[in-house]
């Protein structure tokens, strides 16, 4: 499931989710009114995982900017602040802010794994200097005797279409990667998220989109690296389905949408599936919308959706 406050844990069992996909470590930001120590992090996080018990949390680090308002932070008039400051661009910027945010991550998680994702990535360059990074926390905590986690691993967020173009290099630097499909299509259809006049203008689930999630999904496949999905499309039944066809065997979405995406998964025949979207990507010359194809599969199937 999708979470980022501590009264969002409880769901976890009863959702039935089997972890923390994202983990959106802004939200805790967002609501204080000073700017969070890097001990309040850690015993935060600490809290986080403990109330996990043993089931897997990607923690994103911080994405803060553009909708994402933190009161303290000195917010900076912007044209375009979806495409500005924010996130990774501005933690490279502050490394200071990045630093103890992973420290306080990599105390709370001693002894156990830790999973930690990186938003908003355009090159993967931005990457490797994270790691940078991240390795000087290693060393710094462990230099003073620190217990470290047992299992560390760096995953990155797809979100910036640049990024479709340097798939290999981007699983080849990282050990799980992350599409964050609502970011990603509002970058690659040019519509933004926040605007009701034309959020909904373009179908998600049209071939342009599937078409991409497909090239991911084979990058994935190519280079042995876990893909996941963690957008709102994860948790409507129907494009939940649509991303089993295409190939996605890792998705998380927020708790109330668990049991329904469920329901769907155990009557789904996935291979079919799979030759049915298979042969609707690659056709030539469409005639029948994808969401009327995957609705037709649904009904014919018996797919609760
Ligand atoms: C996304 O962009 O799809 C995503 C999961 O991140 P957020 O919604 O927090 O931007
Ligand atoms: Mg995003």
């Amino acid at each position: 499931m999708n979470a980022g406050l501590l009264v969002d844990l409880p769901q976890l069992s009863e959702a039935g989710a089997e972890g923390i996909g994202l983990f959106r470590t802004e939200l805790q930001f967002m609501i204080a009114s000073t700017m969070p120590k890097g001990e309040e992090q850690e015993a935060f996080y600490r809290n986080v995982i403990k109330q996990a018990a043993g089931r897997p949390v990607t923690f994103r680090t911080l994405d803060i900017g553009s909708d994402k308002v933190v009161p303290y932070f000195q917010a900076i008039k912007e044209e375009n602040p979806a495409l500005g400051w924010r996130a990774i661009r501005l933690a490279l910027d502050r490394p200071g802010l990045l630093r103890t945010q992973m420290r306080a991550l990599l105390k709370a998680a001693g002894g156990t794994e830790l999973k930690i994702m990186i938003p908003m990535v355009t090159e993967v360059q931005e990457l490797r200097a994270v790691r940078v990074l991240l390795q000087k926390e290693v060393q710094h905590l462990s230099k003073f005797g620190h217990l470290l986690p047992r299992k560390l691993q760096f995953g990155a967020m797809l979100e910036v279409p640049s990024l479709l173009w340097q798939l290999d290099e981007l699983m080849a630097e990282t050990d799980f990667v992350s599409v964050g499909s609502n970011d990603l299509f509002q970058f690659a259809m040019a519509v933004d998220r926040g605007n009701a006049r034309v959020s909904d203008r373009f179908d998600i689930l049209e071939r342009p989109f599937l078409r991409i999630l497909r090239d991911i999904v084979r990058a994935g496949q190519r280079n042995n690296t876990p893909v996941t999905l963690c957008g709102e499309m994860a948790g409507k039944p129907l494009s939940a389905m649509a991303l089993l066809g295409l190939g996605f065997r890792s998705i998380s979405m927020s708790p109330a949408a668990i049991g329904p995406v469920k329901a769907m998964l155990l009557g789904l025949d996935a291979s079919a599936l799979e030759r049915m979207m298979t042969d609707a990507l690659d056709e030539k010359a469409p005639k029948v919308p994808m969401r009327e194809l995957l609705k037709r599969f649904a009904e014919e199937h018996n797919i609760p959706l």
